[in-house]
């Protein structure tokens, strides 16, 4: 391709409302244009690397014995009525309602294929001998973010693969799962993208039944928390602190709890300033309203799939009922620890958690929302394992504008037993060896997730075993965000100059750019090699454009192709072209009549 018929608007100024250097650049090397929030054309050189990474995918999901298909992104609202997910999805489904007729029609945009998928499997599947069976698409998805931002990395509108497994038994589902799992390696590997599989929630199978794809970066949103000593990785959510309980013996003449007055300070942050004290000697205090009425509270899981979307803890089918109502619970974590609501939920086997009303924090302590604590609470308390390491903490004193300090866990309030209910932190042992854990940011680019038969039993897709009983299919289902590989690609892979593109991925193998384009030995030898560097399978983008050498190399670096080939000037002169790698900082005297066989060398060397 000759820059000057395609399409790449560069830009030298760094865009000013792109927080991010993946955004920034893709912007600046003309990658990608904004419509508007949330949503963007990908643009001709852009294209082309979602195109080479959805090949990359597609590759691999066949090999690993996925088929692929297309499915509509519209979608009848009635599938997701049944499986209870127009509520959970609430405000992210795009729902959209048309007429026909006198009819008046809803549908959705699909954010997630399970209920289109299932509701053909349900149709087309009868019998055990027609499993198992993986299908997958590349395809639009749609989701009203919250917040979309980062460019590309978080859209409402954005291109995933989607994979969905269907097997008569969990042999099946394990095998699918795993197929997935390495197909997922492999493509990420030859993406050029750092990756770390972690754990993540299981969902109803419970177990290690779901695993995130995260790519080390430091504006990740994700949390990733690993081992130095082991291959330890979970999602923050998820991660273990490799803490245990141990319970203070009573302190038999302790002193008691001094009240200290903390007018207006209600947060660890004010009360911590006043007196003067660390945080980590503060005993947190969090009231939440518990609902223990659900079915699947019994098996301690409470987190629906994330591939298909994760609501948060009030999901829809959880809420209060009159037999069951919603009991308060006091949760005790460290002063500088962050309560982990899903292990608070599956300590208690709780169908859903959230944090209390004012006028239940009143009732239990007396005192308005800031002043909650152990000693003399009126309701049941958890206490996280830390909790019972501080030898003289500070607490709320369950009245208004007031703290007690020189609290003793296990003294001044029972402590009988201590959990696991707080995010892991740097510095916490590992769970599985006797390393420490870090933390790090990431990008989820894919998550691969044992579904169970959560949708094959909504939406009726059963099978006959031999003995012609029928079974709900079991699901597993699969998804990468190909538009977000392409920014987290350009997130890991760039310097100050621009983008640095792997190989595998680039949008053009090769950049030609022929010094002084009225040069007409330049021009003859730039265009030859042109010709025989393409007609031999490789992508050369000849910059062909009327400018300066030197705004010809700032583009260069800017769309970062992995070699880039100069010809003219003083180097053609001595019969040379100059071949430099986008990672060199100098580039190489190559005679002309050898150029096109060092370009080949160079392409195919690992
Ligand atoms: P996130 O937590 O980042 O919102 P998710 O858990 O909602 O992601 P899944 O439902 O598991 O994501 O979707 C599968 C994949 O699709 C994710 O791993 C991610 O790579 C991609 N993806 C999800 N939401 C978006 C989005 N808004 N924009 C771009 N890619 C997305
Ligand atoms: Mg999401």
């Amino acid at each position: 391709m000759r820059w000057s018929q395609t399409f790449i608007p560069t830009m030298k100024e760094v865009p000013s409302d792109a927080e991010v250097p993946s955004h920034q650049l893709m912007l600046r090397a003309g990658l990608i244009r904004q419509l508007m929030a949330g949503a963007y054309t990908f643009m001709p050189l852009g294209y082309r690397v979602v195109r080479k990474v959805s090949q990359i995918v597609r590759e691999e999901m066949d090999r690993a014995g996925g088929v692929e298909l297309f499915m509509p992104a519209l979608q009848p609202m009635e599938l997701f009525e049944r499986t209870g997910r127009k509520e959970a999805f609430g405000n992210v489904l795009f729902n959209v309602e048309a007429k026909r007729g006198d009819r008046n029609l809803q549908f959705a945009l699909g954010p997630t294929h399970e209920e289109v998928i299932t509701d053909l499997i349900s149709r087309e599947i009868k019998s055990y001998k027609q499993l198992p069976v993986t299908l997958y698409q590349i395809q639009t998805k749609f989701r009203n973010e919250e917040r979309p931002r980062f460019g590309v990395l978080r859209t409402s509108e954005f291109l995933m693969k989607d994979a969905y497994s269907f097997g008569a038994s969990m042999e099946q589902l394990n095998e699918a799962y795993d197929a997935m799992y390495n197909a997922y390696c492999r493509i990420f590997e030859r993406c050029g993208l750092e990756y770390i599989p972690v754990e993540a929630e299981s969902g109803p199978i419970g177990g290690d039944a779901s695993h995130e794809f995260m790519a080390p970066a430091d504006n990740g949103e994700d949390f990733v928390v690993r081992c130095s000593g082991c291959d330890y990785a979970a999602n923050q959510e998820r991660a273990d602190t490799g803490r245990s309980s141990s319970i203070p013996a009573r302190v038999e003449d302790a002193a008691d709890p001094q009240k200290v007055d903390t007018p207006n300070a209600g947060t660890i942050e004010d009360v911590s300033k006043m007196l003067s004290a660390d945080p980590s000697t503060f005993i947190k205090t969090l009231i939440y309203s518990v609902s223990k009425n659900s079915a699947d509270a019994s098996n301690g899981e409470h987190q629906p799939p994330k591939v298909g979307y994760s609501v948060s803890s009030d999901s829809s089918d959880a809420g209060s009922d009159e037999n069951n109502p919603p009991k308060a619970v006091a949760v005790l974590v460290r002063g500088d620890h962050e309560v982990n609501e899903g292990k608070v939920r599956r300590m208690l086997g709780a169908a859903s958690l959230e944090l209390a009303d004012e006028a239940t924090i009143e009732r239990v302590t007396g005192a308005p929302t800031g002043f909650a604590g152990p000693v003399g609470i009126q309701c049941d308390y958890v206490a996280d394992h830390d909790v019972a390491l501080i030898t003289s903490a500070i607490t709320g004193a369950n009245e208004k504008d007031a703290h007690l300090t020189g609290v003793i866990p296990g003294t001044h309030f029972e402590l009988t037993e201590t959990h696991d209910l707080r995010n892991a932190v740097a510095d916490d042992p590992c769970p599985r060896c006797d390393g420490t854990l870090e933390t790090v940011h990431g990008i989820e680019v894919g998550h691969v997730f044992k579904l169970g038969t959560k949708y094959s039993e909504s939406l009726d897709a059963r099978f006959l075993d031999r003995e012609e009983k029928k079974h709900p299919i079991i699901m597993g289902c699969y998804g990468i965000g190909v538009s977000r590989v392409v920014a987290a690609i350009v997130e890991t892979c760039h310097d100050d100059g621009g983008i640095i593109w792997p190989k595998s991925v680039a949008p053009y193998t090769v950049e030609l750019i022929p010094l002084n384009i009225k040069d007409e030995e330049t021009m003859t030898t730039a265009n030859r090699i042109y010709d025989e560097l393409s007609a031999g399978g490789i992508d050369v983008l000849m910059d062909d454009r009327d400018h300066r050498p030197g705004f010809k190399f700032k583009d260069a670096d800017l769309i970062g192709l992995p070699i880039r080939v100069i010809i003219g000037g003083k180097g053609l002169k001595e019969g040379n072209s100059e071949i430099k790698l986008r990672t060199d900082s100098e580039a190489t005297k190559v005679p002309i009549g050898e150029t096109c066989e060092y370009v080949r060398r160079l392409v195919s060397a690992d």
